[in-house]
């Protein structure tokens, strides 16, 4: 299995390669001729501590649980995102949302698996925050797809975007109040027993606004009887908490 996975992982990392040498990128942060993100602009990342809520982020004098995540766990084990949506993040973000760039969305997920790797987390399966199907066609493809695939090759596990289903569309999160965000997106989603019952998961999405989506999410996961659910976003909202 693992061997399946690392020569995928050597065949899709050096055919991206091969097409950046045949037409360079341009720095997603400053333009810069030759890479996915420059040397400076990542340089220039502020990365998200780890001395932070292990549910929502926020910024604590040492990794553990604030008081608002104690009185409302979710259901996932934990969260960490790549940095706050600003800079060259959210350039990448934006730039995903609009096209499916793959050669970026690689960058983009090394910096999400040196995450995971730091945590010394151990899933099974990478699964991505669905986007329904109405939305799915409209856009043509999922981000948080985008980031997982190549985030799954990095990891040498296996991407199950069966594993999560999202039964409808819920209205924009814009203006609500936590509560109501959560009762917004409850019953949103559905996971498949058949392939999570007893398994650890490493949920995917490209930001971490609320998390009243990544809550739900993780909780149709619990129910259909997965073991553990870590969830790992790229950008962080600036304003959430
Ligand atoms: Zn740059
Ligand atoms: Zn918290």
């Amino acid at each position: 299995m693992t061997d399946r996975y690392a020569l995928l992982a050597t065949a899709y990392t050096s055919f991206w390669r091969g097409v950046d040498w045949v037409f360079p990128p341009e720095c997603a942060g400053c333009g810069a001729e030759g890479y996915q993100i420059c040397p400076d602009c990542l340089q220039g990342i502020h990365y998200t501590s780890r001395e932070s809520c292990v549910y929502c982020g926020r910024k604590l004098k040492a990794r553990g649980i604030c008081p608002r995540c104690l009185q409302n766990p979710p259901a996932y084990a934990g969260v960490r995102c790549v940095a706050g949506f600003e800079g060259v993040i959210r350039q990448v973000v934006i730039n995903l949302k609009y096209h499916a760039d793959l050669g970026l969305s690689l960058a983009a997920a090394e910096l999400m698996a040196r995450l995971v790797q730091e945590e010394a987390w151990r899933p099974e399966m990478v699964v991505p925050v669905p986007l329904s199907v109405n939305r799915r066609r409209k856009r043509g493809y999922n981000q948080a797809a985008v980031l997982a695939f190549p985030l799954s090759l990095y990891l040498k596990l296996p991407m199950r975007t069966q594993a999560l289903a999202r039964l409808r569309d819920t209205r924009s999160q814009v203006g609500l109040n936590s509560q109501e965000r959560q009762d917004n997106v409850r019953g949103a989603f559905k996971a498949d027993p058949r392939l999570v019952r007893g398994k650890e998961i490493l949920l995917v999405d490209d930001v971490f606004t609320t998390g009243a989506t990544l809550r739900a999410a993780a909780e149709a996961l619990r129910s259909a009887g997965c073991a553990k659910v870590q969830v790992v976003t790229l950008a962080k909202a600036l304003n959430s908490q």
